[in-house]
């Protein structure tokens, strides 16, 4: 029986093992986790979304890190790419503090859910076809249930397609597949979509992507959904 409401598909989510290979990775990584987390109890388990249920703003990157959302049990926390981005949603107005180090840390976000395409840590970011199309449903069903989302904020080209295939499950076409870059914006459905480049720190690190870019895109983001 499908989930009917965010707390019950975040219930189910947690407890899939659908992927036998993303299982086996998450599950090594907390068992022989890097000397600075060594005494740490990760979380090992699927990753759910989380953010406030009535958003007008989804921001959905590839999948959890290893060490970062597999051990602390929350997606975009724990991790250099979560220190990126969460500074940036504090900045522009969508979380309460600018770091995210814990599940319990005392983050609150506001109009902003944050999801990954893929709910397991994969081996080198790059998790498979089948392994993407197992855990799409999982999207699908949380988009449905966003009903106040408007605007899809997708960290890379892999959360652009992602966002894309979701809407398909939902029905909606674009007409043409809109082409993933850094400030795209494409209209699909009842859906904008935002493209930023991923806050990886093979972006961030390497000036591709910066703090005023990221914040740009974010304030971008609340702009096109307060005019929606
Ligand atoms: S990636 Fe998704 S479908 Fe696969 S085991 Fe994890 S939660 Fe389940």
């Amino acid at each position: 029986m499908p989930s009917d409401s965010l707390p019950a598909l975040t219930a189910e989510i947690v407890h899939c093992r659908a992927c036998p290979r993303l299982v086996e990775w998450r599950e090594q990584a907390a068992a022989d986790p890097p000397s600075r987390f060594a005494t740490e109890e990760y979380w090992a388990r699927p990753v759910p979304g989380f953010g406030e249920s009535r958003a007008r703003v989804l921001v959905l990157g590839l999948a959890p890190a290893a060490n970062g959302g597999n051990r602390t049990g929350r997606v975009f926390t724990g991790d250099r790419s979560g220190d990126f981005l969460f500074a940036a949603l504090y900045r522009t107005g969508f979380a309460n503090q600018p770091t995210s180090i814990a599940i319990d840390d005392g983050l609150v976000v506001s109009d902003a859910y944050i999801a990954a395409v893929v709910r397991c840590a994969p081996p080198d970011n790059d998790p498979t076809t089948d392994e993407r199309d197992n855990c799409m449903p999982f999207l699908v069903r949380e988009l449905d249930l966003l009903t106040e989302v408007r605007v899809i904020v997708a960290l890379g080209a892999y959360a652009w397609d992602g966002a894309l295939r979701a809407m398909r499950g939902l029905g909606i076409r674009a007409a043409r597949k809109p082409k993933f870059g850094h400030r795209a914006e494409a209209q699909v459905g009842p859906y904008l979509l935002l493209g930023s480049y991923h806050p990886s720190q093979q972006n961030t690190f390497t000036g591709r992507l910066t703090p005023p870019m990221m914040d740009d895109v974010l304030a971008r983001a609340r702009e096109l959904a307060e005019i929606r």
